[in-house]
């Protein structure tokens, strides 16, 4: 039996994701953007964080093929840990059972950034328009 097309967004999605920018995968804030509808057929809404620059970067990007994303998204993930690893060296330490809690989330938090950072540049830069 076939299951009737579902009226939410299918969160694994990157277009199709309401709780997720497109973009820079921060929290989505409502926002959205699709080309208009095409021979009466509406594409699904690329949802965005309120940044103005990821309204420009999903309208320039938005016809990007998933397995280009896809090595975006890698290559942005390898920045995140480059930039968590960086302040690994700022503070001195590489065993993460040393770290303070506060450690713990900078950490977290330097790599999470640095992810956001990289597959926002980078998706400006891998722009066809
Ligand atoms: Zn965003």
């Amino acid at each position: 039996m076939t299951q009737p097309p579902s009226t939410h967004p299918d969160p694994t999605r990157r277009l199709g994701n309401y709780l997720v920018c497109a973009v820079c995968a921060r929290p989505g804030t409502g926002h959205g953007w699709a080309p208009p509808p095409t021979w009466g057929s509406q594409p699904p809404i690329a949802w965005l964080c309120d940044d103005p620059a990821c309204v420009q970067i999903a309208k320039d990007t938005y016809s990007m093929r998933q397995e280009q994303f896809a090595r975006v998204d890698s290559l942005a993930s390898g920045q995140g840990g480059e930039a968590a690893g960086a302040y690994l060296d700022e503070i001195g330490k590489s065993d993460m059972a040393e770290l303070a809690e506060e450690e713990w989330f900078e950490f977290c938090r330097r790599m999470i950034a640095g992810y956001r950072v990289a597959l926002t540049t980078s998706l400006a830069n891998e722009s066809p328009f």
